[in-house]
């Protein structure tokens, strides 16, 4: 039978509930269990897909194509097991399926009310992971913090759904915070015991408190946090602040935190957690033997959720090349012909972001020429190589005013524009060509040499192309497209012949590299990126 860990938030957001969802999973499936994390978020939006990434970061895309919270993607870096729809709820979704089986008739006669339809349709959304045997543990994470108004369904719907299922079939741990409180230079326990009277308040009685703090907890303070919030003194666990967040799971392996969980949850404690991989993994993150600075050239870069994927593969590419890799971050509306070579200065690699609409545009299209014509490494991300596309079709093939009809509807030369069957869309949310598709890798090109095979699945997020109109004249020139899709013909790669790493997708790379498995194309940019540093 499957077993349910929910993980709660008390006192502030930002505690790094996901982190810590992610770290617990981790530790299981070292153990052999066979784990999946989900996250429930409170908010309307039926999904983060139309939210600006000021607001809520990185939208993070699964294999078939949800547009989902970015905790998805730690879930998916710690664990390298894929995610999917059924991993990221939101309020809007519970409340859209709601209202359209209102609509169906599905409760006839009835009135519809929070509770039980709401929390029904909650608890079915918790049952739809745990339901086909795939997996022996399932954790949900709640988003948000505990007392919210808009949380307060869900944390009925999980009271609920534990004296459904029993209580030892599942797990709350509640993730708190114990501040420290310089001018009486102690660690005060009070926030958390409110948090908690507010979780019994609302019937749930947490089994393991994971306590967020600066300094190390003492014995003495772990037996007050236990006595007063009720739970053993092993079930008040240290979660101090770490140099990475890859540190985690040692840390709450320290605190055996595996081995707290799986009694609550009568489970076998199996063999040791096998680390061994992981810790090779930090062994190289935290020994490098040479540095690197890559400019990340981005509209959003104030925020570093915004870029969230972007900048861990380059933990995890650093870590392949035992090489640290510091990302500046480079506001492209800041880069302009002139100041261009100052502001590309001492960076041995470029990355451009992908992104939406003509703001900052301009920047990454002059930072592109630049370390085009200068043979500095150049990886670009969806917007960042249709960026590619347009400033070799302007510099190269003397296209004057070239550009993607997303920002100039009327440019001479559309060499970017919208697929076709995207133009008959209306509806923003949901309608972009998302998730998996297959890319066919050219013979004796870079990509196919970087990633050693002849064909890839990548994820996407876009409304825009390669013109193929105008592909034969690229590839005169030698702008090649090394990635197709076999099936549509969509250009998914592009790169430069005679250049020392140019290389562009159409799809995110990001949302694909893991600890296990750093992404061949991050890698291969980061050790070319070397390469130049080297030389110079
Ligand atoms: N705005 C571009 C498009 O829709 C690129 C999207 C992206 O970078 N994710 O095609």
């Amino acid at each position: 039978m499957t077993k349910y860990i929910f993980v709660t938030g008390g006192v502030t957001s930002s505690l790094g509930k996901g982190i810590i969802s992610a770290s617990i999973a981790k530790l299981l499936q070292a153990r052999g269990y066979r784990v999946t994390i989900q996250k429930f978020d409170p908010y309307i939006n039926i999904d983060p897909g139309t939210l600006n990434p000021y607001e809520h970061g990185e939208c993070y895309v699964t294999e078939d194509g949800a547009e989902t919270d970015l905790d998805l993607g730690h879930y998916e870096r710690f664990l390298n097991v894929p995610t999917s729809q059924a991993n990221n709820i939101t309020t809007g979704r519970i409340y859209q399926n709601v209202i359209n089986k209102e609509r169906e008739g599905a409760y006839l006669g009835k009135t519809v009310q929070v509770v039980p339809h709401i929390t029904d349709e909650i608890k079915r959304n918790i049952r739809i992971l745990g339901e086909n045997g795939e997996y022996d543990i399932v954790i949900t994470e709640l988003g948000g913090t505990v007392g919210d108004i808009e949380s307060l369904p869900y944390i009925e719907a999980v009271r609920q759904f534990r004296w459904e299922i029993g209580y030892s079939n599942s797990l709350v741990i509640h993730l708190t915070l114990i501040p420290f409180l310089a001018a009486a230079g102690e660690l005060k326990t009070k926030p958390t015991q409110h948090s908690v009277k507010t979780l019994l308040e609302y019937g749930i009685q947490p089994d393991v408190l994971v306590c967020r703090t600066e300094h190390h907890l003492s014995q003495d303070l772990r037996r007050k946090i236990a006595l007063f919030c009720n739970v053993n003194i092993n079930a008040v666990v240290e979660s101090i602040d770490a140099s990475t967040i890859y540190d985690v799971p040692l840390l709450m392996l320290k605190e055996q935190l595996d081995k707290t969980v799986l009694s609550k949850l009568k489970l076998a404690q199996k063999n040791e957690p096998n680390l061994e991989n992981w810790k090779n993994f930090l062994g190289r993150l935290k020994n490098p033997t040479s540095e690197i600075r890559i400019g990340l050239v981005g509209k959003y870069v104030e925020l570093p959720d915004a870029y969230k994927s972007i900048n861990e593969s380059f933990i995890h590419a650093g870590a392949s090349n035992e090489c640290k890799v510091k990302v500046s971050c480079i506001h492209s509306e800041s880069i302009t012909d002139e100041n261009v070579a100052e502001r590309l200065e001492g960076l041995h690699g470029i990355l451009v972001a992908p992104g939406f609409g003509n703001r900052g545009i301009e920047g990454k299209i002059t930072a592109i020429k630049y370390v085009r014509e200068k043979n500095i490494p150049f990886f670009g991300i969806c917007l960042g190589m249709q960026c590619a596309v347009i400033e070799f079709g302007r510099n190269v093939l003397g296209l004057k005013n070239a550009h993607s009809t997303e920002m100039d509807e009327k440019t001479p030369y559309p060499v970017i524009s919208m697929m076709e069957e995207q133009k008959k869309i209306k509806n923003k949310g949901g309608t972009m060509r998302l998730g998996a598709y297959t890319c066919d890798l050219k013979k004796g090109t870079k990509a196919a040499l970087i990633y050693g095979k002849s064909q890839v699945t990548e994820r996407h997020r876009h409304r825009y192309e390669f013109n193929n109109e105008y592909l034969k004249q690229y590839e005169d020139a030698g702008m090649i497209a090394s990635g197709m899709n076999p099936d549509n013909h969509l250009v998914e790669i592009v790169e430069l012949k005679n250049h020392p790493f140019f290389v562009a997708g159409q799809f995110h790379p990001e949302l694909k590299s893991t600890v296990a498995n750093p992404h061949p194309l991050f890698v291969n940019f980061v050790a070319a990126s070397l390469a130049f540093a080297r030389k110079k």
